[in-house]
C-alpha cells in the first residue's frame, strides 16, 4: 500500500483529498501547517507529500526544504496559488518533485501523484 502525506491548512481541503486517495487504497495521514508537517513526513517517510504552500506557522515552501535537507528521497509536490511563479521556481530548485496549481483539478491531480509514485518504483 502507497502511503501520502497531505499537507494543507484549510480543513476542507484534507478532507477532499483524504477522501479521494482513501478510496484509492492509499494510507493517508495529514497535517495542518509546515511544523506539523516536518515531523510527520520524518518520521513516517511517505511515498509521496502533498504540501499547500500558504500556511500558518511554517510555509510549504520552508517545510519542503527542511524535509529534502533530512531525507532526499522523499517526493513533494507543492500546490501555489496561480500566479506563483518565483515560488515555483524556488520550490523546484529545493528539490520539489512537481508543483500543481490551486484549484486543482482532481483527476489531474491525482494521476499526477499516481505518475510520481510509479517512476519511484521504476
Ligand atoms: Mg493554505
Amino acid at each position: 500500500m502507497h502511503s501520502i502525506l497531505i499537507v494543507d491548512d484549510q480543513k476542507g481541503v484534507r478532507r477532499l483529498l483524504e477522501e479521494v486517495f482513501k478510496k484509492d487504497g492509499w494510507e493517508v495521514s495529514t497535517a495542518v501547517d509546515g511544523t506539523e508537517a516536518v515531523t510527520l513526513a520524518i518520521q513516517h517517510e511517505p511515498d509521496i507529500i502533498l504540501m499547500d504552500m500558504k500556511m500558518p506557522n511554517m510555509n510549504g515552501l520552508e517545510a519542503s526544504q527542511k524535509i529534502i535537507e533530512k531525507n532526499p528521497r522523499l517526493s513533494i509536490i507543492m500546490m501555489t496559488a496561480y500566479g506563483e511563479m518565483e515560488v515555483v521556481r524556488a520550490a523546484l530548485d529545493s528539490g520539489v518533485k512537481k508543483c500543481v496549481t490551486k484549484p486543482f483539478d482532481i483527476i489531474y491531480l491525482r494521476e499526477m501523484v499516481t505518475d510520481l509514485v510509479q517512476e519511484q518504483a521504476s
